[in-house]
């Protein structure tokens, strides 16, 4: 589709330009433009987009940075972090320039490195919305990691940014360009199990703050939230993408263990309840008191859907109850963060909107700000 486009975008350039050509009695130079435009595009088609990570901590390091290789239109080329030393080890061992590595207080001159096009944040949450306005005023394109701020007020600062300096703005949302959760989507509104009606999800792993990813986490300045930020966000999403609808009403109940120094700050287990305007209802929860779940199930007029775990990093399990039995659903896994990250490359080589825009990540904001607000009510909130 793509290659359809340009080929017919360049013929249709080289008749208009051709033409012209003739019509000024210039027909030979008509033929050797001709055969620059065609090494151009070429070029163009050719072309990779240059990413920069900034923060090179877990997530960064163990998934998505090994992600670039199973890229097909984006390459990573710059660095920023706070430990030059670990940032020469990952730019030698991923073959980046290391003039291309950055630190926080240098970041701003990244505005004059050509080679970076997009800036893919990766920091504590708190730190989203700052770097997401530094780059966007650097004249980078950004690509900010869930959730995307700690405040509403920080989503729409980051969406502003974005738009003043006309550069794209996308939240991670790795799910979204999953096969499996793809699958999914598809079967539900295919009809596969009949009328949707209800949807579950839960989404829990321990909090372990002696690991150093997992120390902001317990802080709610760095954090914004607890497990409803950091990992409920993926309840959320699913049971708004499943849907394809936004919810009207949200309840919910929180509990965090009084006598357990992890949840000082930050909540332990979160119990909240959608509503839709078709009058499907979901009934989610998250928690950093119990370990290993990432799943969500689906129930229908015909039958159920079930993937679990569904937002794992590389393992997939979807199946379907239906009237004549369960059937396991074979597909084929695909690595969800070149897919990602490899979208928003294409949106700016062909200037489409991404699909999960900075809006997307506002929208589960102001719901998780409305699930907190359930709870400390103890009364449903309209949204
Ligand atoms: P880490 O703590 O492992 O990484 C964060 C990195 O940010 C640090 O290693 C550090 O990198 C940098 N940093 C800069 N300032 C600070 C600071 N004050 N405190 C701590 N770190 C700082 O966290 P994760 O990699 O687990 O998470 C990072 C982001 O990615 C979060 O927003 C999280 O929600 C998201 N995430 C998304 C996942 C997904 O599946 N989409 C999965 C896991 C996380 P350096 O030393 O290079 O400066």
């Amino acid at each position: 589709m793509e290659n359809a486009n340009n080929e017919s975008s360049r013929r249709h350039f080289l008749r208009k330009f051709s033409y012209g050509v003739a019509m000024a009695g210039l027909a030979p130079v008509a033929e050797a433009t001709a055969s620059m435009v065609t090494s151009t595009t070429k070029t163009m088609a050719e072309k990779k987009i240059g990413w920069a990570i900034v923060g090179l901590g877990k997530f960064a390091t163990q998934q998505i940075i090994p992600a670039f290789p199973n890229c097909k239109k984006s390459k990573l080329v710059a660095l920023v972090s706070g430990s030059l030393e670990k940032a020469r080890k990952i730019a030698d061992e991923n073959g980046i320039n290391p003039k291309n590595i950055y630190n926080y207080q240098n970041f701003d001159d990244i505005k004059n490195n050509p080679e970076v096009d997009v800036v893919y944040i990766i920091l504590p949450n708190s730190m989203h919305a700052e770097y997401t306005v530094r780059a966007s005023k650097a004249g980078k394109h950004v690509m900010s990691e869930k959730p995307m701020a700690t405040s509403v007020e920080d989503c729409e600062k980051m969406i502003d940014a974005c738009k003043k300096a006309g550069k794209k703005l996308m939240i991670a949302y790795r799910a979204q360009y999953e096969p499996f959760n793809l699958k999914s989507i598809e079967m539900i509104k295919g009809g596969k199990i009949g009328k949707l009606r209800f949807l579950t999800s839960d989404h829990g792993r321990l909090l372990k703050p002696e690991q150093p990813e997992d120390k902001w986490r317990a802080d709610k300045q760095m954090a914004g939230g607890g497990s409803l930020m950091d990992i409920g966000i993926y309840s959320l999403n699913a049971m708004r993408y499943l849907t394809g609808e936004e919810p009207v009403e949200i309840n919910a109940m929180i509990y965090s263990d009084p006598n357990d120094p992890r949840f000082k700050e930050v909540e332990e287990t979160v119990a909240f309840q959608l509503r839709f305007p078709s009058g499907v209802l979901a009934n989610c929860s998250s928690s950093y008191g119990y370990e290993g779940v990432k799943r969500f199930q689906a129930f229908g007029s015909k039958g159920s859907l079930i993937l679990d775990p569904a937002t794992d990093y590389y393992e997939h399990n979807l199946e379907l109850k239906l009237e004549d039995g369960t059937k396991k659903e074979k597909i084929q896994e695909g690595n969800q963060f070149a897919a990602e990250i490899d979208h928003l490359s294409e949106c700016i080589m062909e200037n489409k909107t991404p699909k999960t825009p900075g809006e997307e990540g506002l929208r589960d904001i102001k719901y998780m700000m409305a699930i907190y607000e359930a709870a400390k009510k103890g009364k449903p909130v309209k949204v």
